[in-house]
């Protein structure tokens, strides 16, 4: 049985950026291993939705590191292998196809699965879902014969391919549960406004406050028919409507499971030498004071960072404030903090012509910021006053010609 002293377990964001941080600290060849059941060496995921489905890019462009680092600095990537079972007293690790690998200290990096739209024809062939590179050079193999396609849901993915299939040529309809686009998530009703503005200018057809009674069509669906009694014809639909985190092999150990897998301020499971890191992991937010299960790119790499850093001599907690991005279309946004127990925002700039940002705060404490297309000094504001929890002037912050608070 091959035995590793660092095993991860999965091969997405956190995967590749752990891998790439113990390489960088010159830890001795042969030391870790990546099993992963995905065909492919780690990769970014946020172009999938972006360039990617654009048509502007090609899936192998996101990888984090090509093959030939895995192979130069002796880290053994086992890929198409699912892992099916985790002996946690023996440290070893089952794969589908019968194979034992042992481990010194395990880092679960399992991500997450798409949540699936429970309607009848949802097993039709050109009903897609997008977490993969695979699932992205499948959606563009049935973009190319295709004239329309009907996006499910109204938040993260569903906006970003619905601008991405339009910039492809497609004529888009966009259908969503909520009575309007990333409703807080974060967009304030002003904001989600704004946003609607720009996709139907953009050739959207947003369909808000909508939900998929079923598709129609033989082998394929060709229409797909919403509870309101609407008909929407499609030649494809991509369903984005959430994920969920991806725990299941881990249900029956002594690993501690609440929607993810709890660690500690240094990412610890109770399991000695056994850490989580990325989307399944529910971790202690120092500056929030709350666990958080987080869905976004950078802490993934952030956390897979953290667990090379560990795992090679460090030991301090893991320090990090919640930041995300999305772009659709021309608009390409980022974002800080927690919104939740916010009691008002605050808006710098002009939401019209799409340079604004959007300050949250409760008291006069700022919890979270929104930046779109603003001076890096409010990006570097957002995250020093969010992290410091120092009283501001809201009024100030509003005022675009007033200095930001110190
Ligand atoms: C299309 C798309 C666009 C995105 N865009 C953005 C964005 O713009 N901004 C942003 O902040 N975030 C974005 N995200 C989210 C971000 O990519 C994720 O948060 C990130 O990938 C999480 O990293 P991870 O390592 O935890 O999991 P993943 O990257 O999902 O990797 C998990 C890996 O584990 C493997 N695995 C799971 N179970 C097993 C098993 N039993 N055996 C073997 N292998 C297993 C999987 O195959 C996969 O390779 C996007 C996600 C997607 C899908």
């Amino acid at each position: 049985m091959p035995s590793y002293r660092n095993v991860i377990l999965g091969g997405g964001v956190a995967a590749g950026y752990a891998a790439q941080t113990y390489v960088e600290r010159g830890r001795e060849p042969g030391s870790l291993c990546i099993v992963t059941a995905e065909e492919r060496v780690p990769y970014d995921r946020p172009p999938l939705s972006k360039d990617v489905l654009a048509g502007g890019m090609d899936p192998e462009e996101a990888v984090i590191e090509e093959i030939g680092f895995y192979v130069e600095h002796d880290v053994e990537v086992v890929t198409g292998s699912r892992v099916t079972s985790i002996d946690v007293d023996g440290r070893t690790l089952e794969t589908a196809d019968g194979e034992a690998i042992g481990w010194g200290n395990l880092l679960v990096a399992t991500g997450s699965q798409v949540r699936r739209l429970d309607v009848p024809g949802e097993d039709r062939g050109n009903v897609f879902y997008l977490r993969t590179a695979g699932d992205a050079e499948r959606i563009l193999g049935a973009a190319e014969d295709a004239a329309t396609a009907v996006v499910v849901g109204g938040s993260f993915i569903g906006t970003e391919v619905a601008a991405s299939l339009t910039d492809f040529g497609l004529d888009v309809t966009q259908v969503y549960r909520e009575d309007r686009l990333l409703k807080d998530r974060p967009l304030t009703a002003e904001m989600s406004a704004f946003y609607e503005r720009v996709f139907r200018e953009e050739g959207v057809d947003l369909r808000p406050g909508e939900t998929v009674a079923r598709f129609e069509g033989r082998a394929r669906v060709s229409k797909v028919v919403l509870e309101s009694g609407a008909e929407i014809e499609a030649d494809l639909v991509v369903v984005g409507i959430g994920v969920v985190p991806d725990v299941e092999i881990f249900e029956r150990t002594a690993i501690e499971i609440d929607d993810g897998i709890v660690v500690d301020d240094r990412l610890r499971t109770a399991i000695d030498g056994i850490r989580a890191a990325g989307d399944v992991a529910r971790w202690p937010d120092a500056i929030f004071g709350r666990r958080r299960r987080v869905e976004h790119w950078d802490c993934a790499r952030a956390q897979g960072e953290y667990w090379a850093r560990a795992m090679t001599g460090e030991d301090e907690a893991f320090d990090y404030l919640v930041y995300f991005f999305s772009d659709a279309f021309d608009l390409s946004w980022e974002y800080w903090g927690d919104i939740e127990g916010a009691e008002r925002v605050v808006y710098r700039g002009t939401l019209d012509d799409g340079s604004f940002s959007a300050w949250w705060l409760a008291e006069d404490r700022v919890l979270a910021a929104f930046v779109l297309d603003r001076p890096d000094e409010e990006r570097d504001a957002a995250q020093r006053l969010i992290r410091s929890g120092r009283s501001v002037d809201a009024d100030r912050l509003a005022d675009e010609e007033a200095p930001l608070p110190e």
